[in-house]
C-alpha cells in the first residue's frame, strides 16, 4: 500500500486522510520529503538561468510543499496525542530538520542569488506583497550568517553551539533545584490550607517517599502555600528557597552561564554588525528598538507601582491589625492578598461553571466570529485524528473559507497548555489552499462539559489565532497568517478575549446547562469586578522582570548580572515587598533559549495593542460595529505579514496604540 502521507489528498477540502496513517508511515515519509526538499533546494540554487523573483523566491515557496505537509499533521500529533513512538521519531527528527534547515541558510549560491535579486529589488517590477517576501528571505539569511567571511561564520558557529550547551545546563540546572528542595510539613503547618493545598502536599510527600506532607518549589504547590499559610515564618523559608533557585552555589549555580550567554550574545551581535544583541533582536520586531521598548515599559511602571505602594499601605495595615509589627515582606504579599480579595471580591468559582458548558463557549466564540466577519461554522463528519476532535467547514455567504478543528479535552497523551496551529496554512501561489486550524485545549471532560472562567478565556484566545490563520487572504506561505513578529503574534488572540467580557455575550451564552437561565447580573458584575484585582503586583512583578532582560542586552554585556540586577531596581524604585517575576537565576524565558530574550516585554506590548484595538470598536459604541470589525479583517486578521506590524497597526487604528486603554484594563488608571 502506497505511504499516505505521500499520496494525493484528493478527500473533502484535501483533509490529511486520518484514518489511514500509520505511525510506521511518518519516518519514510520524512525521508522522502526531506530529500525531495534537498533535491528542489540544489536545484534552485545550480539553475543556470539568471535569478528571477519566479524562479529563486517563487521556487523556494514551493520546494518544501512536501515535507510541510508531513510536518503539519506529525507536529500536531506529536503535541495533542503523543506516543513513546512518537516521541521517539521526534528526538530523531529534530537535528535533522535543524541540519536541513542550515543547510539552506547557509547554501552560498543561493544566498548568492537572494542577495542579486535584493540589490536589484527596484527594478524588478515586484508588486508590493512580493517585495515584502524578498525582504523578508533576504533578511532570514542575513540574520543566519549567510554573508559572513569563513572565519567569522565558523566563530558564529562555534558562539551558536556553546550557547546551546549553555541554555540546555541553564534549564537542567534549575529542574534539579526546583526537584531537591523540599520541606516537610507537621500536622500545624497545614494549618489554614484549603483541602487541595494539604492533598497537593501530602501527593508530592507520596512521591518523595516521606511519611507525611511536603512543601516543594513547584508552582503550583508553593503559590498557593504562600497565599493560605499564616505561619510566617514557614512562609519566608518557602519563599527564601523559591527566590534562591538557580543561586544555590555549587554545580547547579546559574549566575556564571548567565554571564557567559549575555557575552557570546553580544559577541554574535558584533559579528553580524549591530551594536548589541537588543538591537539585533528588536530589529525583525513590531518594537524595532530597544528605547521604544523601555518607553513602553516605564509607561506602564509610574501608574503600576504608584498603585502597588497604595495597596502595600493597605495590606501592611491589614498585617499590623493581625499583631505583626514592622515591614510588609515579600512572603507576606501573597498572604494578606488573599485576605483582602476574599473580603473584597469573593465570589465562589464554582456558581459559575454550570453557565460555561463547552458547548455555550464554543457557540458563543462562533457567534462572536459571525457578528463580526459573517462567518457560519457547519459541523463536519470525522474522523479525525483522535476520537475527541470535532471539525467544522467555516464558510461566508457559502463560500468555503476553512476547516477549523476543535480538540477541547484533556487526555495523558497531550501536552499542557493550549495553542493553535495549521495543519496547512492559507496561500494562493500553486492553486488557491485554505487553511486547516486546530485549536488544542486542556479542559477535564464531562457530561457535560464545564468550563471555568479562564477556560472560556482559553478557548477565545486560541479562536483568535484561529481566525488570523483562517481569515489569511495572501499569495505567499512565507507570510500567511499568524507568520508575523513576535510581538505581534498575540494581538488578534488577547484582542478576541475582550467579546468575552462584553456583557451581552456572556448574558446570550452563557446559560444553565439544564435550565437555561442566563447568569445571574450580580454573579456576571462580581467576575467582571475580580478581573482587576491585584494587578499593581502583577504588573511590577512583571515589568521589574522585563526592564532587566532589556537592560541586559542594550548595552555591553554585564560581567556580574546579579550586581547589575540589583542596580537596575535600585534605579527604578522597586517595592519593598515585591520581587522580580523571575530572578536572573531563574528567568528561564531569557536563558533557556534565545525565544524571548530582550523579547519578554513582548507580553505587555501585545497587551497595549489589544486594549487598545478594542477601545477602537468601544469608541464606536458597539463592540460588534461593523466598520471597525471590516478594518480589523482587511488590516490585519487577512494580512498576515505582508506589511510590517507597524503600518498595519497604523492603517487600522489610524494612530499609534497608547497606554491608557490597558492602564484602565488593569485596573491601574483610577489612581494617576
Ligand atoms: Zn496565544
Amino acid at each position: 500500500m502506497p505511504n499516505p502521507l505521500l499520496a494525493d489528498w484528493s478527500g473533502p477540502f484535501a483533509l490529511p486522510p486520518f484514518a489511514e496513517i500509520t505511525d510506521a508511515d511518518f519516518a519514510p515519509a520524512f525521508e522522502a520529503a526531506l530529500s525531495e526538499a534537498r533535491r528542489n533546494i540544489a536545484a534552485i540554487a545550480a539553475d543556470p538561468a539568471p535569478p528571477s523573483f519566479a524562479n529563486t523566491i517563487e521556487a523556494m515557496e514551493q520546494a518544501e510543499g512536501l515535507l510541510d505537509r508531513v510536518s503539519g499533521v506529525f507536529y500536531n500529533l506529536s503535541g495533542a496525542d503523543s506516543t513513546p513512538e512518537r516521541e521517539a521519531l521526534m528526538r530523531d527528527l529534530a537535528p535533522k530538520m535543524a541540519g536541513f534547515s542550515s543547510e539552506v541558510t547557509m547554501n552560498r549560491p543561493l544566498f548568492q542569488r537572494i542577495d542579486t535579486l535584493w540589490q536589484r529589488r527596484a527594478e524588478l517590477g515586484l508588486t508590493a506583497e512580493q517585495a515584502r517576501v524578498l525582504e523578508l528571505y533576504h533578511k532570514m539569511f542575513l540574520r543566519a550568517g549567510a554573508a559572513l567571511n569563513d572565519a567569522d561564520a565558523q566563530r558564529m558557529a562555534a558562539i551558536k553551539e556553546r550557547l546551546a550547551v549553555l541554555s540546555t545546563a541553564f534549564s537542567q540546572n534549575l529542574l534539579a533545584d526546583e526537584r531537591s528542595w523540599f520541606r516537610p510539613l507537621s500536622e500545624a503547618d497545614l494549618e489554614g490550607l484549603p483541602d487541595f493545598v494539604v492533598a497537593a502536599a501530602r501527593e508530592a510527600g507520596r512521591e518523595r517517599g516521606q511519611e507525611g506532607p511536603v512543601l516543594t518549589l513547584n508552582r503550583s504547590l508553593i503559590v498557593p502555600f504562600l497565599q493560605f499559610s499564616p505561619k510566617r515564618e514557614l512562609r519566608e523559608v518557602a519563599y527564601e528557597a523559591w527566590v534562591a533557585r538557580g543561586a544555590n552555589g555549587g554545580e547547579t549555580d546559574n549566575r556564571a552561564n548567565a554571564a557567559e550567554i549575555l557575552a557570546l550574545r553580544e559577541e554574535r551581535a558584533h559579528l553580524l554588525g549591530f551594536a548589541n544583541f537588543a538591537e539585533f533582536k528588536l530589529d525583525d520586531e513590531m518594537a524595532k528598538t530597544p528605547a521604544q521598548v523601555r518607553d513602553l515599559l516605564m509607561r506602564v511602571w509610574a501608574p503600576a507601582r504608584r498603585k502597588a505602594e497604595e495597596d502595600a499601605a493597605t495590606l501592611t495595615g491589614m498585617m499590623h491589625a493581625d499583631g505583626v509589627n514592622g515591614d510588609l515582606e515579600a512572603w507576606d504579599w501573597r498572604y494578606y492578598s488573599e485576605k483582602r480579595r476574599v473580603a473584597e471580591f469573593d465570589f465562589d468559582e464554582s456558581l459559575l461553571k454550570p453557565y460555561l458548558s463547552l458547548e455555550a463557549m464554543i457557540g458563543a466564540a462562533f457567534d462572536t466570529a459571525h457578528r463580526l466577519f459573517g462567518l457560519e461554522f457547519r459541523a463536519l463528519e470525522g474522523p479525525f485524528y483522535h476520537p475527541d476532535v470535532r471539525g467544522w467547514e467555516v464558510t461566508r455567504n457559502g463560500r468555503h473559507v476553512a476547516v477549523f478543528l476543535g480538540d477541547y479535552f484533556a487526555r495523558g497523551s497531550k501536552r499542557s497548555g493550549a495553542w493553535c496551529s495549521a495543519m496547512r496554512s492559507q496561500r494562493k501561489l500553486g492553486g488557491e489552499t485554505s487553511a486547516i486550524v486546530v485549536n488544542v485545549c486542556n479542559f477535564t471532560k464531562g457530561d457535560p462539559a464545564l468550563l471555568s472562567y479562564d477556560d472560556a478565556r482559553t478557548l477565545f484566545h486560541e479562536f483568535g489565532h484561529a481566525l488570523h490563520q483562517m481569515l489569511s487572504n495572501v499569495t505567499y506561505q512565507f507570510i500567511s497568517g499568524t507568520s508575523v513578529a513576535r510581538d505581534f503574534v498575540e494581538l488578534p488572540s488577547q484582542l478576541y478575549e475582550h467579546w468575552l467580557e462584553v456583557p451581552e455575550v456572556l448574558q446570550k451564552h452563557a446559560r444553565h446547562w439544564q435550565t437555561g437561565a442566563p447568569m445571574p447580573q450580580d454573579l456576571l458584575d462580581k467576575l467582571l469586578a475580580a478581573q482587576t484585582y491585584d494587578q499593581g503586583f502583577a504588573t511590577v512583578e512583571y515589568v521589574a522582570s522585563a526592564l532587566v532582560d532589556l537592560d541586559f542586552h542594550d548595552g555591553p554585556a554585564p560581567r556580574d548580572p546579579m550586581a547589575r540586577q540589583a542596580e537596575i531596581l535600585a534605579v527604578i524604585g522597586m517595592p519593598h515587598a515585591i520581587r522580580m517575576r523571575h530572578a536572573t537565576p531563574h528567568f528561564s524565558h531569557v536563558f533557556s533559549g534565545d525565544g524571548y530574550s530582550s523579547g519578554y516585554y513582548s507580553y505587555m506590548w501585545s497587551e497595549v495593542m489589544d486594549a487598545d484595538a478594542f477601545e477602537a470598536f468601544q469608541e464606536r459604541g458597539d463592540a460588534f460595529d461593523p466598520e471597525t470589525a471590516a478594518k480589523l479583517e482587511r488590516y490585519i486578521l487577512s494580512a498576515g505579514g505582508s506589511r510590517p506590524a507597524d503600518e498595519l497597526w497604523l492603517d487600522f487604528r489610524g494612530k499609534k496604540p497608547g497606554v491608557e486603554a490597558l492602564l484602565k484594563g488593569r485596573g491601574l488608571l483610577e489612581t494617576a
